[in-house]
């Protein structure tokens, strides 16, 4: 789950992370009242759950409570990568003396929180990696033991000459550790962390994501969630209890299990299709699952065939072929659905299937092939 910088920001002061003062408004009127409180120049920004927003425009400064009210105007309702902003904070301008980066992530390879911290910060971090990758300092930490006082020192060296800044560099390397953990953080990111005019160390920006299968014993965090941030296909599928994520290609995939769903895509990919989506209708899925599934599949307007991949275990194959069947029913489907079903109740599921005017295939590899073929126009 994403969260908006304003929300991440909060984590931050919570952990006594030094972040200057915000409020949120959602109208120009909104932001110029919160302008003339703040007093002096603000910084007029817009809440996405994207980053670059600054080279798109949804960063302005404003010397003015009537400039912050125009920026605001203009901000609200733009489009940042196809994110619509209904939002933006507003908050005192700081004097930057320099800007850097720190990032922490779950690193798959080490198993383990990562922090990468660079003096170079304020532009995109994937840059530094790929221009200057000395830049980048990297440290893993060992979750047994957390991040050590000496190795918070060590990241803080690596940023700023200056003792006191050391310090206070430290001392916030430590805090971002613990608001990762106890968000239950996949990623949380200050880009850029700041040395002012006056020698203060401070985050003026912020962004976390936070690992679904955390939530559930994290309310205050799934309370953060903003609906109106995310893509609807994926909030309806939440609702439906499937695991979907939306991605650019046009096999619609309707799988059960989060493995086999992986390794459906890999094999799409594989006989040169893309995904269009990840899916899993979960372990035992009754026949309206399937329905909500299709409904969701279906929607994208970029599919062009859908692929069915059951392995039938909990999850009876008569039961997905049930829903498909009733699916189709409900929904106007026109385009083609290639299904592969294999194991508990499969005799069964092929016999209602076939009575429905449907085929199904056991094997794997022929399933994708053809929906990848179905999908470049070049089906039978
Ligand atoms: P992003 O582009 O989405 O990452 O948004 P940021 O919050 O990082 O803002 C982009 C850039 O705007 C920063 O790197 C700063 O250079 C600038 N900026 C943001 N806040 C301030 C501020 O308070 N004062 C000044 N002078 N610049 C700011
Ligand atoms: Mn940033």
């Amino acid at each position: 789950m994403n969260i908006h910088e304003y929300q991440a920001k909060e984590i931050f002061r919570q952990h006594g992370i030094p972040v200057p003062p915000g409020e949120v408004a959602r109208t120009a009127e909104e932001a110029e009242r919160m302008a003339h409180k703040f007093g002096g120049t603000v910084v007029v920004k817009a809440q996405v759950h994207s980053g670059g927003r600054g080279k798109a425009g949804g960063v302005k400064l404003a010397r003015s409570p009537e400039e912050a009210g125009s920026h605001a105007s203009k901000i609200l309702g733009m489009h940042i990568k196809d994110l619509k902003v209904d939002k933006v904070l507003i908050t005192p301008a700081e004097d930057i003396a320099t800007e850097a980066y720190v990032g922490l992530i779950v690193d798959r390879a080490s198993k383990r929180p990562v922090f990468m911290v660079s003096s170079e910060g304020g532009v995109d971090i994937e840059e530094v990696a790929a221009t200057n990758p000395d830049a980048i300092r990297k440290l893993e930490v060992d979750p047994r033991y957390g991040l050590l006082p000496f190795q918070a020192y060590g990241l803080a060296t690596a940023l700023y000459d200056d003792l006191k800044q050391q310090r206070a560099a430290a001392r916030i390397m430590t805090q971002l550790y613990d608001a990762f953990l106890e968000s239950g953080a996949s990623l949380a990111e200050i880009n850029p962390l700041i040395t002012t005019q006056s020698g203060d160390v401070k985050a003026i920006d912020a962004k976390m994501n936070i690992d679904d299968n955390e939530l559930f014993r994290r309310a205050e965090i799934e309370e953060l969630r903003d609906e109106s941030s995310e893509d609807p296909s994926e909030v309806q599928a939440r609702e439906a209890g499937l695991t979907f994520i939306k991605l650019d290609g046009n096999v619609g995939c309707c799988v059960n299990g989060a493995g086999l769903a992986m390794a459906t895509m890999d094999l799409v990919k594989y006989y040169g299709g893309e995904p269009a989506n990840f899916l899993d209708i979960g372990g035992s899925s009754n026949p309206e699952k399937v329905v909500s599934a299709l409904r969701i599949i279906t929607a994208d307007p970029e599919v062009q065939v859908i692929l069915f991949n059951i392995f039938g275990g909990i999850t009876r194959c008569d039961d997905v072929a049930n829903g498909i069947v009733a699916a189709t029913r409900q929904i106007d489907i026109s385009i083609p659905i290639v299904i592969r079903l294999t194991g508990t109740n499969e005799e069964l599921a092929v016999e209602i299937l076939q009575n429905a005017g449907f085929s199904a295939l056991t094997d794997m590899d022929k399933a994708v092939e053809r929906a990848v073929n179905f999908a470049k126009g070049e089906g039978q």
